[in-house]
């Protein structure tokens, strides 16, 4: 407390019961004290972290510098059944080519019938050729309550369930079944921003797979909550090792290895991401203030075609294996550096000083609109440092991510804005905040110490680059005044926009035909050039003896030299 009145108040989070430990030890590690309720006034921290959802009240009482790591609404995609819903609504709307990644899914009892329909076609029209199923909980996690059947006889459930086409040829690796499990940050829902990193998780099961006994949950299911029961869970697996976890990186070197077309994979997976996220968009409402962590799992089959199995609402973050403290420490890393904060936050620290002085100092809510200080809005004249900091260091929709925040045109009470009803109160902040307050410094992430590589989270992309290097997509200043997010914050990747047609079709009231003809034209644009370049290079390779499939686009290669340009202008390059 003394150290604030002299002026420094360093960030706190706050933790909710049950939150996992790594979040706190990064966040310590990284200089963070933690909030004491005893200790500190209600309000004063930056972060809320919760394993679970927060209440409607959290969400409006919400003050300028916090941040919630849970976005309302999200479990429109993270409960089985409303996914299944969501999916079959875009398969009707936008054509079943496009969302082929969802196994189909029926959810019981309301939709027995209609089950029972497919079910009985599906058995007459494959000639006796078995079809099987999974059965899962709606609202269970860790594969609880899940079993598999053949035979309708076999279907016995007490709860409401969903029932969706079992993916009967998964990819093995030594016989071993596995899925991806791919960290998702949704940065905004309004406009859509979404990264997805490069370093998730390959979850093994720990018997291999066979289709002569269905009850075997060891050889069917890779959860990590059931393998590490299993009898081999600890015994050296062919090609596997020991235990059930590979890190992203091991996985790519192996795929590298078997002249696998990778990057159409990792398109495919961003697809995925994009096209499942797009079905919340209408049913989330606007909250800047807000973050979303979501684990995706995918399943690729035999013919490298990834299908979504569902999304995870707080993935686990608990540190079971090695390859759980390589990925998890690094990831929640980036997640605070995509929040961008300073080291030190004088704006939260301002309003305290003003209440204990006794000044009038009213806390504008962020339901009231999307917050930024007048400052940032219209740079101070003559003031050399604004325009050094915003071309440096990070792209301007991080500037209001940093301390304050830009009215959001398309928030449900955005029509009078905060910031409108209340604006002495802004100005009397803005008064308060020096300049260098509002400089793009992000101050050095500790994750270089637990990751051992240069961290790039601190550097983030710089808008003069993109337009130097990237013609061909103008990269405007009113592009830039609007905030186009950096294409990459340490090891996140920007998936969502991914060209200028869909940062535009995502603002606002997001176009969600637009955005999805967008995803189209890529998609077929990427797979012809796929087709040409794969027979350019048959040819040479045939020549050279060199067949190198493992190519830097989407994904990218680990750490590559993709700052300052968006992956999108990759996809120009190419095409
Ligand atoms: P939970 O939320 O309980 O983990 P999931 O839907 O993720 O439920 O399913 C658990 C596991 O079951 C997955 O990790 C995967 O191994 C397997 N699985 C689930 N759905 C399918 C499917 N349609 N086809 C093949 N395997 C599946």
């Amino acid at each position: 407390m003394a150290e604030r009145e002299c002026g420094f108040a360093p960030l706190l989070f706050r933790l909710h019961g049950g939150a996992p430990q790594v979040v706190r030890e990064v966040l310590l590690e990284r200089g963070w004290e933690e909030y004491d309720e005893e200790e500190q006034e209600e309000g004063d921290w930056n972060l809320y972290w919760r394993s679970s959802g927060f209440r409607k009240s959290d969400y409006e009482n919400i003050l300028p510098w916090q941040r919630l790591n849970h976005h309302p609404k999200m479990s429109q995609i993270t409960r089985k059944d409303c996914l299944a819903r969501h999916m079959r609504r875009m398969k009707i709307a936008f054509g079943t080519a496009l969302y082929d990644f969802s196994p189909a899914a029926f959810i019981l009892p309301n939709e027995y019938t209609k089950f029972l329909g497919v079910y009985t076609r599906n058995r007459t029209t494959d000639r006796g050729k078995s079809r099987y199923w999974i059965c899962k909980p709606v609202d269970l996690s860790r594969g609880r309550g899940i079993f598999l059947f053949e035979d309708i006889k076999d279907l016995v459930y007490d709860s409401s369930v969903i029932v969706q086409r079992y993916i009967s040829n998964p990819l093995l690796i030594s016989g071993y079944k596995f899925d991806l499990r791919i960290y998702v940050c949704v940065k905004s829902f309004s406009p859509l921003v979404i990264y997805m990193h490069q370093e998730g998780l390959v979850r093994f099961a720990t018997e291999k797979y066979t289709l002569a006994s269905l009850d075997s949950l060891y050889s069917h299911l890779t959860n990590t909550s059931i393998n590490k029961f299993g009898m081999c869970y600890a015994m050296d697996k062919e090609r596997v090792g020991r235990g059930c976890k590979w890190t992203m990186s091991r996985f790519r070197s192996f795929l590298h290895k078997q002249d696998v077309n990778e990057l159409l994979l990792w398109h495919r997976i961003s697809n995925i991401v994009t096209l499942t996220l797009l079905t919340a968009v209408p049913c989330v409402p606007s909250s800047p203030n807000c973050l979303e962590l979501l684990g995706f799992d995918i399943l690729i089959d035999a013919s490298y075609k990834p299908w979504l199995l569902e999304v995870n609402h707080s993935p686990a973050l608990s540190l079971d294996c090695p390859a759980d403290v390589t990925v998890k420490k690094g990831l929640i890393s980036d997640i605070i550096d995509l929040m961008n904060y300073r080291m030190v936050d004088r704006f939260r620290q301002k309003g305290y000083c003003r209440k204990r002085s006794g000044s009038r100092y009213l806390w504008p809510k962020i339901s009231q609109g999307f917050l930024l200080p007048k400052t940032l809005h219209a740079p101070p004249s003559g003031n050399k440092n604004w325009n050094q900091s915003v071309s440096g260091s990070s792209s301007s929709q991080d500037t209001r991510n940093n301390t304050g925040y830009a009215t959001c045109p398309d928030h449900p009470n955005s029509k009078s804005t905060g910031h409108e009803k209340n604006p002495k109160k802004f100005e009397e902040i803005n008064d308060e905040v020096g300049s260098d307050d509002l400089k793009l410094t992000i101050f050095n992430s500790t994750r270089q110490s637990h990751r051992n590589t240069p961290s790039t989270a601190c550097k983030l992309p710089s808008l003069r680059v993109h337009k130097l290097k990237s013609p061909a997509v103008p990269w405007n200043r009113v592009t830039q005044d609007r905030g186009v997010p950096p294409c990459r914050v340490g090891d996140f990747i920007l998936t969502f926009p991914f060209n200028e047609a869909t940062w535009k079709a995502s603002q606002d009231q997001a176009d969600v035909k637009a955005i999805v003809n967008e995803v189209h034209k890529l998609t077929n644009r990427l797979a012809s050039s796929f087709n040409e370049k794969e027979r350019t290079k048959m040819e040479s390779s045939q020549s050279t003896g060199i067949r190198d499939k493992f190519e830097p686009l989407l994904w990218g290669p680990k750490d590559p030299p993709l700052r300052g340009v968006p992956p999108f202008f990759f996809f120009f390059r190419i095409l």
